[in-house]
C-alpha cells in the first residue's frame, strides 16, 4: 500500500502528501516529521522544524522539508496548501475540533502569519467517519444543527460536510476543497476506526514542501 492522495494536491509538483491507510503505518521518516500530542482543541502550533511541539491539533509551516503529521482514526483530517505563500498546514478535526471550528482557526493563523488569502488555497478531506456510520447522541447531535443527514433512530452526523462550510465560509472556493469521500467504519480491511475497533490503531496523514 502506498497512502491516499488527493488529485488537486498532486498537481503541485512542490508539495508532497499522503492519507496513510492502516497498512502505511508510520509512512513519513522520524527525523523530518513535526507531530502533536492531539487533544481535540482549536489550538493551531507554527512549527520551523521537525520533532514533537507539544499540545495542539493543527500544525503550519512555511518550511520546506518538514512532513506536519496528524493521526487520526475516524476524526476528519484535513490537508491545506497555499500555492501562492508556499505555505501548508494538517489539521486534526474530530467532533470536537469540529464544534470548536478548527478549520476555520487554521485558515485564520495562515491569513494572520502568512497573508494568505482564503481563494488561494487548497484543501484535501481524508477518510474518516462518514455520516453513514457516525450515530451520536442529543447532546453531540445539538452542535451540529444543520449537519445532521438523518435521525432514525439516532442522529448521525457529517463531519465532513461541517468542515467544509467552515472552510466555505473562510471564503475558499468550493472546486478547491477535495474530499476523498471515505468511511472509515466501513473500511474494515483498509482503515483503522476507533468507533468500529476500541484499538489504539492510528492512521497518519502528512503534508510537506519539497
Ligand atoms: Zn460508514
Amino acid at each position: 500500500m502506498t497512502p491516499l492522495r488527493a488529485q488537486r494536491l498532486t498537481a503541485f509538483s512542490w508539495l508532497e502528501h499522503g492519507f496513510g491507510t492502516r497498512a502505511d503505518g508510520a509512512w513519513t521518516p522520524v527525523d523530518q516529521t513535526a507531530k502533536l500530542h492531539q487533544i481535540h482543541t482549536s489550538e493551531v502550533v507554527t512549527i520551523a522544524g521537525p520533532g514533537h511541539h507539544g499540545d495542539g491539533d493543527a500544525l503550519i509551516t512555511g518550511q520546506a522539508g518538514v512532513w506536519l503529521e496528524i493521526r487520526t482514526a475516524d476524526c476528519v483530517p484535513l490537508l491545506i496548501a497555499d500555492p501562492v505563500q508556499g505555505v501548508i498546514a494538517a489539521v486534526h478535526a474530530g467532533w470536537r475540533g469540529t464544534a470548536l471550528a478548527i478549520a476555520s482557526a487554521t485558515v485564520a493563523e495562515l491569513r494572520r502569519q502568512f497573508r494568505c488569502r482564503p481563494r488561494d488555497l487548497e484543501v484535501a478531506i481524508g477518510p474518516c467517519i462518514a455520516s453513514c456510520c457516525f450515530e451520536v447522541g442529543e447532546e453531540v447531535a445539538t452542535r451540529f444543527v444543520g449537519h445532521i443527514t438523518h435521525s432514525d433512530p439516532r442522529p448521525h452526523v457529517d463531519l465532513v460536510a461541517a468542515n467544509r462550510q467552515q472552510l466555505l465560509s473562510t471564503g475558499i472556493p468550493t472546486d478547491h476543497i477535495e474530499s476523498l469521500d471515505l468511511c472509515t467504519a466501513c473500511g474494515r480491511a483498509m482503515f483503522h476506526s476507533f468507533r468500529r475497533d476500541r484499538s489504539d490503531g492510528r492512521m497518519v496523514s502528512a503534508i510537506r514542501i519539497r
